[in-house]
């Protein structure tokens, strides 16, 4: 496995694979993987030749000091991980190679950026847009791998890509949950034990509105509400936002429609989680 920190030997790399024919999945990632991020792993070593994972705490991202310096850091386990799963190269520039004094230049992916993560996090969009347009940059890979867990990350990085014209394939893959149903994130490993078991919650909130929406639900308030009472009836849950929208657009859910997406943010002891589910996909119980 090669480990790569500059972005003139990374561009190389995918330049050397491409020369031979092969085709490059990337993951960009945060680090403190987990089977979550293997899971994207596994989905481009499906279709391509060589995958790349990149391992970047991204500070234009983080709205919040404190959150950026508590973010959990495993290299070294990140790398073992990443050997282990026959991942060809880890990218791990440090933030100077990627942030360059001086620059100014910021990708703004407009109004889907604003809504939801965006309002409570204002700037962390164009933060993920920015660095995510620089990795494909350097990397150009023929596709990249991006969670459906964080939903609206996905939808933000489609629309840029398609704007821009930069013709990378993007592909969502699914979320990956613990046993009992807690989508798995970097941020798990901050949860106390009452917290972690508390945490669960928003995967019930969001199950109990599919319970409604596969008996044939189709009304917004009635669907939300299922979803933030489950919240509030857990003690310790600070609660951000629980949305119905539309899965492709994030567009306000019309009533009566099929489909939908139902998105739950909260904070269990100070840690902030996300959620989502796609009520019209949903096949569990
Ligand atoms: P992060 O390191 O948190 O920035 O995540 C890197 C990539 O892994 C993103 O595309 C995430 O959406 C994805 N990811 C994180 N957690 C999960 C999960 N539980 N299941 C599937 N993908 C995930």
């Amino acid at each position: 496995m090669d480990v790569i920190s500059t972005t003139h030997e990374m561009s190389a790399w995918t330049a050397a694979r491409r020369m031979s024919g092969a085709s490059v999945g990337f993951v960009p990632t945060m680090g403190a993987l987990h089977d979550g991020h293997l899971s994207l792993v596994r989905a481009s070593q499906a279709t391509q030749d060589a995958t790349a994972v990149s391992i970047f705490v991204n500070p234009a991202q983080f709205d919040d000091p404190d959150d950026y310096a508590l973010y959990p850091r495993t290299f070294e386990e990140d790398l073992a991980l990443c050997e282990r799963a026959g991942v060809d190269a880890v990218f791990a520039p440090s933030p100077a190679q990627i942030w360059q004094p001086g620059a100014t230049t910021r990708v703004d992916p407009g109004p889907i950026g604003d809504v939801l993560e965006g309002a409570h996090r204002p700037g962390h969009f164009a933060g993920v847009a920015t660095v995510v347009v620089k990795l494909l940059h350097i990397v150009d890979p023929d596709s990249a791998y991006f969670g459906a867990k964080d939903y609206q990350q996905v939808a933000v990085i489609r629309r840029v890509v398609g704007d821009l014209d930069m013709g990378h394939r993007i592909v969502a893959c699914p979320t990956i949950r613990e046993h009992d149903g807690l989508a798995m994130s970097s941020r798990n490993a901050r949860l106390g034990s009452d917290a972690r078991r508390i945490a669960a919650v928003l995967h019930r909130s969001l199950t109990a509105a599919a319970l409604l929406h596969r008996g044939g639900c189709r009304d917004r308030r009635t669907l939300e509400d299922a979803a933030r009472d489950t919240l509030a009836a857990e003690p310790g849950v600070d609660i951000d936002y629980v949305a119905l929208r539309s899965p492709d657009t994030l567009d306000e859910f019309v009533d009566g429609s099929d489909h939908a997406v139902m998105l739950v943010a909260a904070r269990v002891d100070g840690v902030r989680l996300i959620d989502n589910l796609v009520l019209s996909e949903w096949t569990g119980d």
